[in-house]
């Protein structure tokens, strides 16, 4: 256990109420983490939990909800308990609060040190404790902490708690007689994604109150929204990839085989790429996942098995190639974007195939009626998503129940606005055409129809004999299939999974008999250089000025974080750096004024860092 000379005073403090100022929280994130004030949510949660008061925080990710439980933790006499579902998650915290002088532990299976750990926790000198929900669910370890003074019980991605949320996880149950057994012991809660449904399932797994609820919003603003109809997947993924500049990502393929495509292609383009799932042997999914986390460059291409435990600040972007499962999982996993705060992009490659799957997914699926009524529910607002041409965020929040005040400016419909092309009469064309047919042949055998291709499958079945052959000569095949695959999210046509013959569904009799007008959406011109340039400042975005400077004070990051095993962003983040480059301070009074810069960090790396500013 490293000391902790930056965070002890401030235990000391706690202890004795009478020096306890009423400022302390404030005074320890200023100190320990080097932050200048509270964001959003976070002074009204932490004073809440610090008076005793049990809370379920709901904020986005990268707001700071770890500081909601570590600060009270450090205010309140005792260790601080936190249930946390992954081991890597565990680790990554421990290392950066003791990165900021915080005597912070954690007791998995993986833990090398769990007899000192058990000690310190004993000895009353332990700040925080992390444990996975198995363990703290066990009888050993529930006398292990009757013994100690708990300041506190924290229960970070709480949605895993309810079987609505999108990462159920059964052992989370057992965590309320854990709360309980620990009378006047404040419960915080909390999740970045939780519905309303999952929400109220939270509260009374936990048993805390209705009223104890605190709803930050969902917004990402530093997220930027992109979907793009697939034509060639891997192309597509491939340009989009050229243009963040080496900057690290992860790209969500749905199968194995698919990930390992994906790496296969990007390496070959020169991109640092892996792949990572759950068919890898242990020792590689291990080493692919410490690398990413340690990487200022590589772009990881993974199933969802991977990227609940990354707590990576950096990562810059989340692409997906095919759907995500529901707006609440594709919320999470794009989540992974940007949590330091930096311009990240959210870039989404899909087919109508992925829509058809899913519904045939669900169709197939032995749950109760309740149950697939709810599946239906969440793919349809998915959809609302994927074809809205309007501003991203209004479904994408709505889904949460946040209203945007208007258009974000920050995805691809505010930044290019899609044009509205009149296509109710194209669509009865391809309805018809689809029905004439017989309601069994796919898309390109009925584009070869309407638009007069004929050929040898069109004449054998004699479908340049029928009215709709040739009808649909003055449009292109791309707007057929742009027309084919915004029926076919709207359940005006539904595609057989196994042959992808089309026909008819439940929408299309109101749009064949002209009762629903039909806009297509012409996708404008999109500059070709991709999403980088036309944000915010970014991590390339430095003034030019600085940008040798801050290059200068990359290089001795890696430097100090290979030196320490550490990922260069638990010595600081790239925003820290940029400050640095821009103000160029020359005391180490002036270098801890920097946001992200603490009193233990000032004191192991301030006069490195400085020399390198003198120099730059
Ligand atoms: P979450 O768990 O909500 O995703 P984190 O707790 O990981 O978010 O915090 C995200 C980032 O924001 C971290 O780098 C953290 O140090 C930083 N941060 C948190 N609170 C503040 C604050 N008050 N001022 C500046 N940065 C903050
Ligand atoms: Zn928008």
């Amino acid at each position: 256990m490293p000391s902790a000379p930056a965070a002890a005073p401030a235990k000391d403090n706690a202890a004795v109420p009478a020096t306890a100022a009423p400022d302390a929280p404030l005074e320890i994130l200023r100190r320990v983490f080097g932050y200048a004030d509270f964001r959003g949510q976070q002074a009204g949660i932490i004073a809440d939990v610090c008076a005793g008061r049990d809370v379920l925080a709901l904020m986005p990710t990268g707001s700071g909800k770890s500081l909601c439980y570590q600060i009270p933790a450090l205010v309140r006499p005792g260790c601080g308990l936190v249930v946390s579902p992954l081991i890597a998650l565990m680790a990554d915290q421990v290392r950066a609060l003791r990165a900021n002088g915080v005597r912070a532990g954690a007791l998995n299976s993986q833990s090398d040190d769990a007899d000192a750990t058990i000690r310190a926790l004993r000895d009353n000198e332990l700040d925080l404790l992390y444990v996975a929900p198995e363990r703290a669910a066990m009888e050993g370890f529930r006398a292990l902490i009757a013994r100690a003074e708990i300041a506190l019980i924290a229960i970070d991605e709480a949605h895993c708690v309810s079987q609505w949320g999108h990462d159920f996880r059964p052992e989370y149950r057992r965590l309320r007689e854990l709360c309980d057994g620990l009378p006047g012991v404040p419960r915080v809660a909390l999740t970045a994604t939780a519905d309303v449904t999952t929400r109220a399932d939270i509260l009374q797994q936990l048993g805390i109150a209705p009223d104890r609820m605190v709803v930050a919003g969902f917004d990402r603003p530093n997220i930027r929204y992109e979907v793009t109809p697939r034509s060639d997947g891997l192309r597509q993924l491939g340009t989009f990839i050229a243009a963040q500049g080496g900057r690290p990502g992860i790209v969500y393929a749905p199968t194995r085989v698919g990930t390992e495509k994906v790496a296969e292609y990007l390496v070959a383009r020169g991109v640092n790429a892996r792949a990572y799932h759950a068919g890898l042997d242990p020792v590689t999914r291990a080493r692919n996942q410490a690398d990413f986390v340690g990487s200022e460059d590589m772009v990881m291409a993974a199933t969802i098995a991977f990227g609940m435990g990354i707590d990576k600040p950096d990562v810059r972007f989340v692409a997906h190639l095919g759907l995500p499962k529901s707006i609440e999982a594709y919320y999470q996993e794009t989540g992974r974007a940007g949590r330091d705060g930096d311009p990240a992009t959210a870039h989404l490659i899909w087919g109508a195939e992925d829509i058809a799957r899913q519904r045939q997914f669900i169709a197939q699926s032995d749950a109760g009626e309740a149950r697939r009524a709810e599946e239906t529910r969440r793919l349809t607002a998915l959809i609302a998503f994927l074809e809205t041409g309007g501003c991203r965020r209004a479904p994408l929040l709505g889904y949460f129940g946040d209203t945007p005040q208007g258009p974000c400016g920050n995805c691809d419909n505010c930044l290019s606005p899609p044009v509205l092309r009149d296509a109710t009469e194209a669509a009865r064309k391809l309805l018809s055409a689809v029905f004439r047919t017989e309601q069994r042949f796919g898309l390109q055998h009925l584009i070869d129809v309407l638009t007069g291709k004929g050929g040898e499958k069109v004449t054998k079945f004699g479908h340049d004999q029928l009215s709709v052959f040739g009808i649909g000569k003055d449009m292109a095949s791309d707007d057929w299939k742009a027309l084919a695959r915004q029926l076919e999210a709207g359940e005006a046509l539904i595609r057989d999974d196994q042959y992808g013959g089309l026909k008819l569904g439940p929408a299309a009799r109101a749009i064949l008999k002209g009762e629903v007008p039909i806009l297509l959406k012409e996708a404008p011109p999109r500059p070709a250089r991709g999403s980088r340039g036309a944000g915010p400042a970014s991590v390339a975005d430095v003034a030019s000025g600085d940008v040798a400077l801050f290059e200068a004070l990359r290089a001795l990051r890696r430097e100090l974080a290979a030196a320490a095993a550490l990922p260069p962003y638990v010595i600081f983040h790239d925003s820290a750096l940029r400050a640095m480059a821009a103000s160029r301070p020359r005391t180490h009074a002036d270098l801890g004024r920097i946001p992200g810069v603490g009193a233990r960090k000032l004191e192991a790396y301030g006069t490195a860092f400085l020399k390198v500013i003198a120099q730059g």
